[in-house]
């Protein structure tokens, strides 16, 4: 029987969670592995063997997923909680004409880093050219637009963002969306809640495959989870350190001062006041560290 490493299966690092799970799953079902020596500048020590039909058995419904990777917090958390559970994993990024666009730069560190592919979609003539939002022109991001929604919203970005990476998704054989939105803290965006989620699937499925449905799901890991749940999570999937470091989710898009949660334009006092997703951010980790003592 073949036996081989988690890295020879998954052409990657697995990281210790990942490694950590199959393992347990493996004793559970009382698998026979293997070792292997190895001696290497980076390792030295014993790495497991798997039988290759435990592991395609162990991912046959984890098979790739398609993460909407914005660079930001919520999206790098979703990027590890998909690592971790996937056997491959790709990004989509979009870009439509937001102003903080230093977002896109951070994504790239972030899967360069990872060795994760990116693909980076152009929606400057399309969503950034139709929509009206703050968060696409001058306006101010803290005011309330005409449906007395925060006025950073972009109506139908959420939508556009998953039927774009639903239709790669297709081409590519995922067997998941992943997307970040959370319907908890969540900003007033209508279009975070599952409920939108579920039936924007219904309709994209109804759209490629009549009344049948397709094999294709949309994670949400941190739907209803709190701003410092999220962070939590980003403790357990071991991206604390990317979360704070290289995430960036400022709505005015500077990376000028370095604070506890991360990064922003503001200096977070009453004269340079955060932006929304900064206090969101910043309340949220304060709240991480009362309610896990940190
Ligand atoms: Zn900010």
């Amino acid at each position: 029987m073949e036996k081989l490493s988690l890295y020879d299966y998954l052409g990657r690092a697995a990281g210790q969670k990942l490694g950590n799970n199959v393992k347990q799953q493996a004793d559970k079902e009382q698998v026979p592995v293997g070792w292997r020596k190895i001696e290497n500048k980076k390792y030295v020590g014993n790495v497991l063997l798997y039988p290759k039909e435990f592991l395609d058995k162990y991912f046959q419904s984890h098979t790739k997923a398609i993460v909407v990777f914005s660079g930001g917090q919520d999206s790098t958390t979703c990027l590890y909680w998909a690592l971790n559970r996937y056997k491959e994993v790709e990004a989509i990024t979009f870009q439509y004409g937001q102003k903080h666009i230093v977002e896109i730069e951070q994504s790239k560190k972030i899967l360069n880093k990872l060795g994760v592919k990116q693909v980076i979609v152009n929606l400057d003539q399309s969503l950034g050219f139709l929509a009206e939002s703050a968060l696409t022109s001058n306006g101010d991001v803290s005011q309330t637009n005409k449906y007395g929604l925060p006025s950073s919203f972009v109506p139908g970005r959420n939508g556009i963002f998953l039927y774009n990476a639903y239709v790669y998704a297709l081409k590519t054989n995922a067997d998941s969306l992943i997307t970040g939105v959370c319907q908890t803290d969540y900003s007033g965006y209508p279009d975070c809640r599952r409920d939108f989620i579920d039936r924007l699937l219904e309709t994209m499925d109804n759209g490629v495959f009549g009344d049948k449905k397709s094999n294709l799901k949309i994670e949400t890991p941190l739907m209803y989870l709190t701003k410092s749940e999220t962070f939590k999570l980003a403790e357990d999937e071991g991206c604390l350190p990317e979360v704070i470091e290289m995430s960036h989710t400022c709505y005015n898009g500077e990376r000028k001062y370095k604070h506890e949660f991360g990064w922003s334009s503001e200096k977070g006092t009453s004269e340079d006041p955060f932006c929304p997703a900064c206090q969101l951010r910043a309340n949220g980790w304060e709240e991480y560290k009362k309610q896990y003592n940190k």
